[in-house]
């Protein structure tokens, strides 16, 4: 029996996709090659690196005027790109510090020039999203990270900006609806909810390029890989194509607003559990709970022993909470089925009977 996979990333995909790619390994589109020994211009291979940027534009509804493109490096690279590309000399740029990644991306933008911290919640380990904060109006953008993936919050509204917004929104792009408008620069990781490793989705507004009035080395540009549709130097083939086979995926089943639907399902029947069970605490603030990765602690540490071999007997993987939370962390990304979510709370309500 297959696992349920709670992992934090690289995560969950769905069975389908998982398999079509086993079989295009051996073989891919029927040419008897394998997907990753043949030429990324092949135009078996441009087919694909076409439907997945379609398959973006049309999930999200990316409006005109936008570019979507494959990169490398993670949304770690993505962390330095930013302020590289957008932060001007002698500008200033303005980050919402909301968790370890928002911090990592703030650090980066201060090897740049000035970084503010909008708003920061730090004082209280990251477990709620600040508000009420300003922006200041003359800074070159505004940098949030939409899901905090470590400590399981999310930003359930963006705030008006009066400059150009960038996200990091690598663990819940494609979870729920999002207007893409709104934002210059949206970015994403692929392993936490589009496919695998090695691939990051970058969407940009093509008016806000060329604006820094710096000299970017090539690859870190973002026009570059806009102006080569991500084919500048050879793509990380095989995480495009499964990237591309879980958008189709998630089309099949709906979209977004129907996967969102779903997803809100899945973190309702599991923070019910939480809030109902006395051996159970959150460790978000409740209004800020993340839909993709609930944290939550064991109200007495001595049924800790217990309740990890029942959930390991249960077939259930990928719960122990990151370091710097402690407790437990039970990622619920599209792939994961609600199935396996009831699994988990029939576990929990299990330990609070004895
Ligand atoms: C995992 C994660 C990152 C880091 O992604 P890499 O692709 O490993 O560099 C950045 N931001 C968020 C929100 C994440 O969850």
């Amino acid at each position: 029996m297959k696992k349920h996979n709670f992992s934090a990333g690289p995560c969950i995909l769905p069975q389908p996709v998982l398999q079509q790619a086993a079989a295009a390994v051996t073989n891919f589109d029927n040419l008897d090659l394998s997907l990753i020994e043949i030429s990324h211009r092949d135009k078996s291979f441009v087919a694909v690196m076409d439907e997945a940027v379609a398959l973006v534009k049309e999930l999200l509804n990316v409006p005109a005027g936008y570019s979507v493109v494959f990169l490398q490096g993670g949304a770690s690279l993505q962390f330095c790109m930013v302020p590289f590309n957008f932060l001007k000399e002698g500008g200033k740029s303005v980050y919402l510090e909301t968790g370890t990644w928002a911090t990592n991306a703030r650090k980066e933008s201060e090897l740049f020039g000035e970084t503010i911290i909008a708003a920061s919640s730090e004082d209280k380990n990251f477990s709620y999203i600040p508000k009420g904060y300003e922006i200041p109006a003359d800074a070159d953008y505004f940098h949030c990270t939409s899901n905090n993936t470590i400590f399981g919050t999310q930003m359930k509204a963006f705030p008006k900006s009066p400059v150009p917004v960038i996200c990091d929104m690598s663990s819940d792009i494609f979870s729920r609806t999002i207007n893409v408008a709104d934002f210059d620069v949206i970015y994403a990781g692929a392993q936490k909810n589009m496919g695998p490793a090695g691939a990051t989705l970058a969407i940009v507004k093509d008016s806000f390029l060329n604006n820094s009035g710096r000299k970017i080395p090539t690859m870190l540009n973002y026009e570059t890989h806009i102006k080569k549709e991500s084919m500048f130097n050879t793509p990380p083939v095989f995480a495009v194509y499964v990237s591309m086979l879980n958008l189709r995926w998630l089309k099949e089943n709906g979209g977004v607003a129907a996967i969102e639907k779903v997803n809100q399902a899945k973190a309702d029947l599991l923070y019910n559990e939480i809030d109902r069970n006395p051996l159970f605490k959150g460790s978000a603030a409740v209004e800020d709970r993340s839909n993709m990765n609930p944290t939550f602690l064991l109200t007495d540490e001595s049924k800790k022993e217990k309740f990890d071999a029942m959930w390991k007997a249960a077939g259930i993987s990928g719960i122990n909470g990151h370091r710097s939370v402690g407790g437990y962390r039970a990622s619920i990304y599209n792939a994961l089925p609600l199935s396996s979510v009831q699994v988990l709370v029939d576990v929990m309500k299990e330990l609070g009977k004895g």
